[in-house]
């Protein structure tokens, strides 16, 4: 049995360094595609007399199978489905299988909703400015370094997890998925609105699930609004669907050409854009300052998602986006200026930086009257804090001494059902 075992070890490694070696001497440019939701969970959906009801799992599939059929043509890609049929792949599945299969590109395809009907229009997510240190360590448990180009792979050849250069090494490579995936999604946003004559909301930061444990570069689409009549009617039809999987298949191959990986030679990168660093601080777009509580969707923050409410000294300040890549705050500026917050101004935030005096909390829930013990909230969460100010009860959970601590907590009770809470800070 032993000896069996042995020599059949022996075997397969001789087998998976012939095949490693082979594949090694003409890497494919792998891509992974996410077809967003499935199966059970059906993503956004409305009922529209043309088309019955329309849901997001149906057309994100439609899509992702659309342009992988394009790229299967060409034989330097190797593409890889999360998904080919009407089936759920949990999200760290997705990444998982991202990580595993070592690809060079993550493009996970969703669609857009909002509770009103107006807003339209696509946008691409990258990873967000606080995911850097979740996607190292992932590289670091994958125990691997991806190369970018030939220049790394020179540089970081003699690659050892467990040094201190290596460390670095891997944080040059996260700072550089960010700026590889800022580059694909201009390329993406850019075809939408050129070529497709769309409405481009942009290339945003965003800290999602999906993006956040990929050792790679990684977007994620919203192609548009399935809560807007024009863009619902666009996405539901095969025209609709053949331009956008158009404009993906064209932004992979100029961003293929521009990071050098063009047929197997190493070509230098174009230098069409010039490198964007990550600036130091965050910057977050202040939308407006309000004594009243907005909950998301509140046509009061004007079509605009991913709001964050911080309130100070009982007035509540909706911030929108986060991002530490200038082109970005840029972009998120002007779309809140779209959006009519014509005095929308962007503030600078330190990551991470702790509180000298006082403490962030999360506002739960305001209500007139005590909750009862036998509400979700108070069976839910323990040491939650009940005040009474001007004849109303105020909830409140934790104290944290950063801002980004009371985010991470505050998206754990969204998880829970808990939703529409505002972060606190509390100077005493
Ligand atoms: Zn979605």
């Amino acid at each position: 049995m032993i000896s069996n075992s042995f020599s059949f070890k022996k075997y397969f490694l001789f087998f998976f360094v012939l095949l490693f070696s082979l594949s090694g001497a003409q890497k494919k440019f792998t891509i992974v595609l996410d077809a967003g939701h499935g199966g059970s969970d059906h993503g956004a959906n409305r009922y529209y007399s043309e088309y019955g009801t329309l849901r997001e799992k149906d057309i994100t599939l439609a899509v992702v199978l659309k342009l992988g059929r394009m790229l299967e043509k060409d034989k330097d890609f190797k593409i890889i489905y999360t998904r080919k049929i009407d089936e759920y792949p949990s999200l760290t599945d997705r990444t998982t299988l991202a990580n595993r299969s070592k690809a060079d590109l993550f493009i996970s395809v969703h669609v857009n909703a909002n509770t009103k009907t107006s807003p339209y229009g696509t946008e691409t997510f990258v990873q967000g400015p606080d995911q850097n240190k979740t996607n190292l360590e992932v590289a670091k448990a994958e125990n691997d370094v991806i190369y970018l180009d030939e220049k790394d792979r020179q540089m970081f050849a003699s690659y050892d997890p467990k040094s201190p250069e290596s460390l670095i090494a891997l944080k040059i490579q996260q700072s550089k998925y960010l700026e590889s995936s800022l580059l694909f999604g201009s390329f993406v946003e850019g075809n939408f609105e050129k070529k497709d004559k769309r409405y481009s909301r942009g290339v945003k930061q965003q800290n999602l699930h999906v993006l956040r444990l990929n050792a790679m570069p990684s977007v994620l689409i919203e192609t548009g609004f399935i809560s807007n009549y024009d863009d619902a009617m666009y996405l539901g039809s095969e025209k609709g669907q053949n331009e956008i999987a158009d404009s993906i298949y064209d932004a992979i191959m100029s961003y293929k050409k521009a990071i050098g990986r063009n047929d197997g030679a190493t070509a230098k990168p174009e230098a069409a854009k010039p490198e964007e660093k990550p600036l130091k601080n965050d910057f977050r777009i202040l939308l407006m300052s309000s004594p009243s509580k907005y909950n998301n969707n509140d046509p009061a923050l004007k079509g605009l998602n991913y709001i964050l409410t911080l309130k100070e000294n009982g007035m509540y300040k909706y911030y929108y986006g986060t991002t530490n890549m200038a082109s970005v705050r840029d972009n998120n500026l002007k779309s809140a200026k779209d959006a009519g917050f014509r005095n929308a101004t962007s503030i600078s935030f330190i990551p991470n930086q702790k509180l000298g005096i006082g403490y962030y909390t999360i506002e739960i829930a305001v209500s007139e009257q005590k909750l009862s013990a036998n509400s979700y909230m108070l069976n839910t969460l323990k040491d939650v804090v009940r005040t009474k100010e001007n004849g109303k009860f105020y909830y409140t959970y934790g104290r944290f001494s950063s801002l980004e601590e009371a985010v991470k907590v505050q998206k754990t009770l969204e998880d829970k059902g808990i939703k529409n809470t505002v972060i606190q800070k509390n100077l005493k």
